[in-house]
């Protein structure tokens, strides 16, 4: 399997991993809907994740209750990934940072409760209202 690549705009922070997602999906909650109707998320284990730079994180709480922090490049603000309490071995990724989104496979939408009619989701997934892994 060949490494994921992805940096933020810049290119000052990058990351790598080797390892396939153990998640890949659209959410549609409402922090994600800050960047767009819905993140393209990939979630993958934190031990193959690897990050160049310094990103900056911004820490809130989710509606799970779990404290989410968020991170970005302070330079050029792209979006890179998450880290949430309620998965602490986890990395979920925005796939739209990858070098090669093209990669990236959702196989569900989560999170439809706070999905608009605008953003119209691909008619074939299954679709969550909330998270099917109760995050
Ligand atoms: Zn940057
Ligand atoms: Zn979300």
């Amino acid at each position: 399997m060949a490494t994921y690549t992805g940096s933020c705009a810049c290119g000052s922070v990058r990351y790598e991993f080797a390892a396939e997602p153990v998640f890949s999906g659209h959410c549609q909650c409402r922090d994600c809907l800050t960047d767009s109707g819905h993140a393209p998320l990939m979630m993958i284990p934190q031990a193959s994740f690897k990050v160049t730079g310094t990103p900056k994180f911004y820490e809130r709480k989710a509606d799970s209750g779990n404290t989410v922090r968020n991170a970005f490049c302070q330079e050029c603000g792209s979006p890179l990934f998450g880290l949430s309490s309620g998965f602490p071995d986890a990395v979920l990724v925005m796939a739209g940072s990858l070098d090669d989104p093209g990669r990236f496979v959702p196989q569900m939408v989560i999170y439809t409760d706070s999905g608009h009619a605008w953003d119209y989701m691909n008619p074939s997934l299954p679709k969550f209202g909330k998270s099917p892994a109760g995050s």
